[in-house]
């Protein structure tokens, strides 16, 4: 397998200093294709189920229609396959991770994971977004990323999983969002196994 190492230092991307080990990340390319392997390429979302835009009046809110960064992001991921867009167009689009239909956030998951992994420099903040959002830190964050957990299957979760381990590494700091997801990973991995 072979393995590349990337600078990650996001702010001075100029300044790459090779030798600095505690700022690289390895590409996890085993990860990558197991990521490939278990999340489906067919059958994408419905291009009216993308984007959830809460501002919506149908959603509760006071819109008669989507927020134009909903209607962006809809138009975007519309037709698309998850491994279509390019690392800097998932970054691009990284506040879509709070953004989109369970089935939609599902769906592009491993273009987001993948994306992160491979042009770590490019993905910038995609990891990060992606934590978060696993992570549900407010209530509707919560309620949302559970009903998405809903609807993975245990080799998809332990790809999530795997991907925010290959993402902290060995950080010896700890990171609230990633405990939290992780928590809720091995809580939705419990469920599967007892309801079986
Ligand atoms: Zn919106």
């Amino acid at each position: 397998m072979p393995v590349f190492e990337i600078n990650v230092n996001r702010r001075h991307p100029v300044n790459i200093d090779v030798t600095c080990i505690g700022a690289t990340l390895l590409i996890d390319q085993t990860l990558v294709n197991d990521i490939a392997a278990v999340f489906p390429l067919e059958p994408i979302p419905s291009n009216d189920d993308i984007a959830r835009c809460t501002y919506d009046k149908k959603n509760g809110g006071s819109y008669s229609g989507p927020c134009s960064d909903c209607s962006e992001i809809a138009e975007f991921f519309a037709c698309k396959r998850w491994n279509q867009p390019s690392a800097i167009e998932y970054r691009r689009f990284g506040d879509a991770t709070s953004l989109m239909t369970q089935s939609a956030f599902n769906y592009f998951l491993p273009g987001w994971m993948t994306a992160s992994i491979i042009d770590r420099l490019a993905a910038d903040v995609v990891p990060d977004y992606l934590i978060s959002t696993m992570s549900g830190r407010s209530e509707y964050k919560a309620n949302r990323i559970e009903e998405c957990y809903n609807y993975l299957i245990d080799s998809q979760l332990n790809c999530v999983k795997r991907f925010i381990n290959w993402y902290h590494g060995d950080e010896n700091w700890v990171d609230k969002d990633v405990v939290n997801a992780l928590e809720r990973i091995d809580r939705r991995v419990f469920v599967n196994k007892t309801s079986t």
